[in-house]
């Protein structure tokens, strides 16, 4: 043993696991009297959040929940969402922030998988949760939030309401968790656009690092007043519900996402920040122009969970937002790369801007490596733009696993390097650019197609609100291209020769589609395609082929 390792060992004085729970306690430490969550007429300051998250920890001690137990919630984006991240974790627990979207049938899995020992649910999701625990056939702490913003439909359903299960705890109480930074922190089902759900463990460590992340890479500034358009319930808000504290910024929170009360609220609580899906974007950008008006600061937008068309991309720096593209997955904590811009991409054609700003970019600060790999050999493809692989991650960010699943576990962490299942390329500056999920790359005629790649024309195709496009088992090409649009009101509609035409002229005639569907596209909460409802679609339906 070498001088460096002998007596120099950790100890309390030099070593602490990483946690985000130290934010907020630091939020409220040094900032006790600055706003952190804004609701309605509801607004408490980082003390208050403080106090409200410690005696919700110590209210669920006192019913003998610790150190390795689930805590679910149903809950939509609301200040008790945001007491939820500290609280639960605080007393040893780990958080299970449902999708808010889900049915009962699928919650009422999750529950029993998870082994839930207390459910905070919101009236307004009361009725879905009683009917899963009716099918769940067990008891557990129901904690029933009645948001004063909600005047709908939705009986109480639990035990205690959460205000007095909140006046039940002592703020004072001191907590030591977590023990170790390894210790679970949340637990995200996957959302199952690609089968069961699977349940990703988040820890500590890696919950501070990717809030640590957001803010380095977003350069969020101090006291950032952040709207909560993206559902918390996804990736933690994509670890922004601790990135927030870590700022003492303020929590603006959001029930519905709707572009009229957005625009309200960017104006009345001077909103610099907010995330969303490319969908969330569109809406704002489609909005009618007297909604935007009196927005005079800046506002900063990021983009991801699903790729982001060129033209939305467009439609930001129109309406003058600035926009960030970023890309990661559940297993990944949310974001796991940031296009980060460079200072000479503002002086490019907008086209060629909104082609770099599209691509998924570079690994976080905090993420070890990001690389585009051959799924089978693990070799590295050349950072050509064009050889595509899978995109891999590795490092601090990446899930500890899946719950009771070693299987997917080991799977997904083949060879040391966690497989996201998505197909890219390497560009020779080092920018990753998704091409397509594995299962979603259409192979025509010995042809690999991009479906990203054909989305993006049909995007810019004035008559199109939304386009996907997926694999048709064709006898003569193995597959070919189909087209799922979604038209814009108010725009002449194109028939199936016009958007052939459309895309003879931009596209290599193989991966012209041959077959066109209209209509609304099926989505999840989160806002993401489900495709493999439009290959459902394609056996079941008759439609027009070209
Ligand atoms: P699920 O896998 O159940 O859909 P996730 O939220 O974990 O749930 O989805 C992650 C997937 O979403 C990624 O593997 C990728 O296919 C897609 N995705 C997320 N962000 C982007 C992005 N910026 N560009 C392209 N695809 C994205």
């Amino acid at each position: 043993m070498n001088a460096y390792d002998s007596g120099l060992g950790k100890n309390a004085a030099n070593y602490a696991p990483l946690t985000p729970l130290d934010f907020y306690e630091r939020a409220a430490r040094v900032y006790p009297d600055h706003p952190a969550v804004v609701h309605g007429a509801r607004r408490f300051t980082w003390k208050q959040v403080r106090d409200r998250g410690h005696r919700l920890a110590s209210a669920l001690a006192a019913r003998g929940i610790g150190h390795g137990d689930t805590v679910s919630v149903l809950l939509l984006n609301t200040p008790e969402m945001v007491e939820a991240h500290f609280g639960v974790p605080l007393c040893g627990a780990v958080l299970n922030a449902m999708n808010t979207r889900l049915d009962a049938r699928t919650v009422a899995y999750i529950l029993e998988h998870a082994q839930a020992r207390a459910l905070i649910v919101d009236r307004e999701l009361a009725p879905v949760a009683a009917e899963a625990l009716k099918m769940l056939g067990r008891e557990l702490l129901v904690i029933d939030v009645d948001d004063p913003e909600y005047t709908g439909a939705g009986e109480r359903i639990g035990e205690v309401e959460y205000e007095a299960f909140l006046a039940g705890g002592d703020p004072a109480q001191s907590f030591d968790f977590p023990r170790d930074e390894w210790d679970a922190i949340a637990l995200n089902y996957t959302s199952g656009t690609t089968g069961r759900p699977k349940g990703v463990v988040y820890h500590h460590r890696g919950a501070c690092l990717n809030a640590l992340n957001n803010s380095l890479l977003w350069d969020l500034p101090r006291h950032v007043v952040y709207l909560w358009t993206l559902p918390m319930f996804h990736c933690n808000g994509w670890c922004f519900a601790w990135a927030v504290a870590e700022r003492a910024g303020v929590n603006v929170c959001l029930r519905r996402v709707e572009a009229q009360k957005i625009f309200e609220l960017i104006r009345a609580e001077q909103v610099t920040h907010y995330c969303g899906a490319p969908i969330v974007h569109s809406l704002l950008v489609d909005a009618p122009a007297e909604m935007k008006r009196g927005i005079d600061h800046k506002v900063y937008a990021a983009v991801g969970g699903a790729a982001p068309p060129q033209a939305v991309i467009e439609g930001f720096e129109a309406m003058g937002f600035d926009i960030t593209h970023a890309y990661g997955l559940t297993e990944t904590y949310g974001p796991a790369t940031w296009c980060i811009k460079h200072a000479d991409w503002a002086e490019k054609p907008p086209a060629e801007r909104a082609r770099l700003n599209a691509r998924q970019g570079l690994p976080s600060v905090l993420e070890k490596g990001l690389s585009v790999r051959d799924p089978e050999t693990l070799q590295e493809v050349p950072a050509d733009g064009t050889t595509m692989g899978e995109v891999m991650v590795r490092g601090n960010v990446t899930m500890k696993g899946y719950l009771k699943n070693p299987e997917a576990t080991a799977a997904a962490f083949r060879g040391g390097w966690f497989h996201t299942g998505d197909l890219g390329v390497m560009e020779p500056d080092g920018y990753v650019k998704i091409k397509d999920r594995s299962k979603d790359v259409i192979i025509s005629g010995g042809e690999n197609i991009s479906s990203l790649d054909l989305e993006d024309v049909l995007y810019r195709h004035p008559a199109v609100l939304a386009a996907a496009v997926v694999a048709k088992p064709d006898d003569k090409w193995g597959e070919v291209p189909a087209a799922f649009i979604e038209l814009r009101p108010g725009v002449p509609v194109p028939g199936v020769k016009e958007l052939t035409a459309y895309c003879r002229e931009r596209l290599p005639r193989f991966a012209v589609p041959r077959h066109f569907e209209f209509g609304a596209l099926p989505r999840t909460a989160t806002g993401k395609i489900q495709k493999f409802e439009l290959r459902q679609r394609l056996k079941s339906q008759s439609a027009i082929d070209v």
